[in-house]
């Protein structure tokens, strides 16, 4: 905590003022850290090395190159669309020395802020539709900062964190996350004196105390305090200028969530004019731009969003809305048959992008765990990895006992809730490094790079046995849960040169093996088989 203003003197004033206004937003709500989310160690690991003067771009390389997941997934949005680069990035090393520091510590915050809360993790709230929202501002603060000559990533990330506090309010106070549904449809004044009735405090006070217990960089932790007031006494000049993108990408976002959108188109207009100059048109033609980059950043960050509405389609309807009332009655028909029209040409467009994204996201919505598809790169690069390294690695399949029994004697709905715990039971015992994948309904596969046999068996064990005592309630009694494993262990080369497909195919089919000699010798429990020699 506390390092918003640590070092920084010219700052102190602006700093002391945010002190008092964070331990304020705490107070109010009696927040322990552990309410708030934290960020996942293997990012909270980098974000600290950019940080660190000390640290310099091979010791980054190497903190994100020890994580599969983390390598992967920078590499595949540095390589996407989104980023642009003219030619492929292929390691962490590559990745640090082209994009610099602060780029990579801005993706590694994105990655972060993203994972710190598992969808399904607050019970009744939608994870994703929440980082809709944030998508939103992320790709507005991103427009402007293009047009006025400002740091577009660190614009991106500004945005995408600025509210921040709001998943911090619901994820401390579960019970009130109902009301998110209300608030997201509000403009940002509106929501910020809603969340001051409802919560006592507010996302920006609240933001700012999670800024400091994730050790923020100081411009990053005062956009998120201040977006809702950038002319701020106090605020030095040099961060002044992200509060104002914030603010305004503020005011963008709520052109295509409000409830009312001809004011919002109005305010949004008004506060681009009388921020950064910008006219009525070139802020319409910002606007425009918005959902298809909207839908672009999704697909780059790995997450799901709805089809974006075009903002030629808002402002026909804002119109429309404002017009309706002097139209004859035949005029009305007409307008509510072409509406007819093209609503179902938009629910063809959903359908569509719904099963494009469905495709393109990586992770699993129900346990948060990465689905098959992101597995089945993972398990490739990190074959060809530890072929090149000759380093040993291990794989596990897992599956629940008796699943269909679970859900037959008590719900699907309750098996979903099982599925949700053992993942999080998973997540906690392996190490942050180790590929936790959902692959199918009930079956999970978990990767342990650089680890043998017998480094693997006590984690395997303890993994086994915490699932046996996760003993989940329902209202009326605890119900055990058990789950069987298959395990193998791959001396990172192959003595025949098996190309790595079929490496992939023996590690995959030889655990599979073992889980069902698990499975047959009775269930809940751990057998290894070992990687079949080659034929000679
Ligand atoms: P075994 O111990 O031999 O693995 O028995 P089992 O009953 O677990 O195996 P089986 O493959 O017959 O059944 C798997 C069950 O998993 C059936 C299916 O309804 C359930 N399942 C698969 N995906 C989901 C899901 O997403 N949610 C819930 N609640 N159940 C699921
Ligand atoms: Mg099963
Ligand atoms: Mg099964």
């Amino acid at each position: 905590m506390g390092n918003v203003d640590e070092g920084q003197t010219a700052e102190a004033g602006a700093g002391m003022k945010l002190n008092a206004d964070a331990s304020d937003g705490a107070e109010v709500l009696s927040l322990r850290p552990s309410d708030l989310p934290s960020p996942p160690q293997a990012t909270a690991r980098v974000i600290q090395a950019c940080s660190d003067p000390k640290i310099g771009a091979q010791g980054l390389a190497q903190i994100v190159g020890s994580d599969p997941v983390l390598t992967a997934e920078l590499l595949r949005i540095v390589n996407s669309a989104f980023f642009g680069l003219k030619r492929e990035v292929r390691s962490a090393v590559q990745a640090v020395t082209i994009l610099g520091n602060r780029a990579l510590r801005n993706l590694a915050l994105c990655l972060a802020v993203r994972d710190s809360v598992r969808p399904g993790a607050i019970p009744g709230f939608d994870v994703m539709s929440f980082w809709e929202e944030g998508i939103r501002r992320a790709v507005s603060a991103k427009l402007v900062a293009n047009s006025i000559g400002f740091d577009p990533d660190e614009a991106f990330t500004i945005g995408l964190l600025q509210d921040f506090g709001m998943l911090a309010l619901v994820f401390a106070r579960p019970q009130l996350s109902p009301v998110w549904s209300e608030l997201s449809v509000l403009t940002p004044e509106e929501r910020r004196r809603r969340e001051q009735a409802i919560f006592g405090t507010t996302h920006d006070r609240v933001g700012l105390v999670l800024a400091k217990t994730w050790s923020l960089p100081p411009g990053i932790a005062l956009a998120m305090a201040c977006h809702h007031d950038p002319d701020a006494d106090g605020l030095p000049a040099h961060h002044r200028e992200a509060c104002r993108i914030a603010y305004v990408a503020d005011h963008m976002a709520a052109v295509f969530s409000c409830n009312t959108a001809e004011a919002a188109i109005t305010r949004c207009r008004a506060s681009l004019s009388d921020t950064f100059a910008i006219t009525a048109e070139d802020a319409d033609a910002l606007l425009a731009q918005v959902p298809a980059s909207v839908e672009e950043a999704a697909v780059s960050l790995g997450l799901r969003v709805s089809v974006q509405v075009k903002y030629d389609d808002i402002m026909r309807l804002a119109t429309k809305t404002l017009v309706a009332e002097n139209r004859s009655y035949q005029d009305l028909t007409r307008a509510l048959e072409q509406a007819i029209r093209e609503k179902d040409a938009l629910a063809r467009q959903l359908q569509e992008a719904n099963r494009r994204l469905e495709q393109l996201a990586y992770y699993d919505a129900l346990t948060g765990l990465i689905n098959r598809r992101r597995f089945d790169e993972v398990l490739s690069s990190e074959i060809a990895r530890h072929s090149r390294s000759g380093a040993p690695m291990t794989l596990v399949m897992v599956d629940l006992d008796n699943f269909k029994s679970v859900n037959d004697t008590y719900g699907h709905p309750f098996g979903d809730q099982v599925l949700v715990a053992v993942a999080g039971v998973l997540q906690d015992s392996l190490r942050q490094t180790d590929v936790k994948a959902r692959i199918g309904g009930e079956e999970i596969c978990l990767l342990l790079p650089e680890t043998n046999a017998e480094a693997a068996k006590p984690v395997v064990a303890s993994a086994r046995a915490a699932i046996e005592k996760l003993m989940i309630r329902t209202p009326q009694m605890r119900v055990p849960i058990t789950a069987s494993f298959g395990a193998c262990a791959w001396a990172g080369r192959s003595l025949d040169h098996a190309s790595i497909e079929t490496t992939i195919a023996t590690l995959l089919q030889t655990a599979d093996k073992a889980l069902y000699d698990s499975k047959r010798a009775g269930r809940n429990r751990v057998t290894w088989r070992a990687y079949p020699a080659p034929v000679a």
